[in-house]
């Protein structure tokens, strides 16, 4: 899909970058999707463009959480839908979750054209075009869900989720899983599970937990989920950030790393 070399030291996010691109180009990606790609590009910088131990704990936390769950769905917008159609249907046929096209900047005919992608990329049903129901508390536009969707699921999966909304999700009594790469936006801070890393990583990364766990009983998944600490785990991520990754490849005689 791209002509970035495989060798290139930055090919996973020069990939990244062409998708969101190519999203725009299709009219599934908004032109503020490209900003919040940006943003988070420079986090998974600062992060060393890894999976934190802390952002794995919160990637089983929330697989376990989607397989107890009894109405689990999974929000997709237009960056979502360019960087991981794929894998996104996937965790939704690992954990038995809904999906349902949710945007920020809604319109009819781009809910329509990210519901044709995943529907080219293996979803059976997808939702979010019956608009029927609504997230209390938010302008009628940004609160626009399906009744039979997010509005009735007790769990939901909100990549890069606006901080406004997923304070109205929160409450609403849902269980929030949210990935994002920034640690001190609202959305994470709001969730019950944050997972602190790149969306292209972490959807693979809950389902293959998912499919760890497929035969765990109800009480090992409940242990999990409770033993995971959402305070802890952005704690952490904040503190990779703020010199874990630079130190880590500070030169030895610590001369150039930031202070
Ligand atoms: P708020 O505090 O209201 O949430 P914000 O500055 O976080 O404000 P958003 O619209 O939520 O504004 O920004 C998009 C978020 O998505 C950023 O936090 C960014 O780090 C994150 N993000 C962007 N691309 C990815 C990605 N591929 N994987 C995970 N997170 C991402
Ligand atoms: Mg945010």
């Amino acid at each position: 899909e791209t002509e970035v070399p495989e060798d290139h030291p930055r090919h996973a996010s020069l990939v990244t970058r062409h998708r969101i691109e190519a999203g725009v180009e299709k009219g599934i990606t908004s032109k503020q999707g490209l900003i919040a790609e940006g943003r988070g590009e420079a986090f998974d910088y600062l992060l060393g463009e890894r999976t934190l131990p802390s952002a794995d704990d919160a990637a089983r936390a929330a697989a376990a959480t989607l397989l107890l769950a009894d109405r689990p769905v999974i929000s997709v917008n237009g960056n979502v839908a360019a960087l991981a159609p794929g894998e996104t249907v996937e965790l939704a046929e690992a954990v038995g979750a809904d999906l349902e096209v949710n945007l920020f900047n809604h319109t009819d005919e781009r809910v329509r054209r990210i519901a044709d992608h995943l529907r080219e990329h293996g979803a059976d049903d997808v939702k979010g075009l019956a608009g029927d129901g609504e997230i209390p508390g938010l302008e009628h536009a940004r609160g626009v869900v399906d009744a039979d969707g997010i509005e009735a699921a007790d769990v939901v999966v909100v990549p890069l989720e606006d901080g406004d909304r997923a304070a109205a999700l929160d409450a609403m009594g849902k269980t929030e899983i949210v990935i994002d790469l920034n640690p001190g936006s609202r959305s994470p801070r709001t969730a019950d599970v944050p997972i602190v890393d790149n969306l292209l990583r972490a959807v693979p990364n809950v389902t293959a937990h998912a499919r760890d766990l497929a035969d765990a009983s109800p009480a090992e998944l409940e242990r999990i989920a409770a033993e995971f600490d959402a305070d802890a785990a952005l704690d952490a991520a904040e503190t990779a950030i703020r010199g874990g990754s630079f130190a880590d490849e500070a030169p030895s005689d610590g001369g150039a790393g930031p202070a």
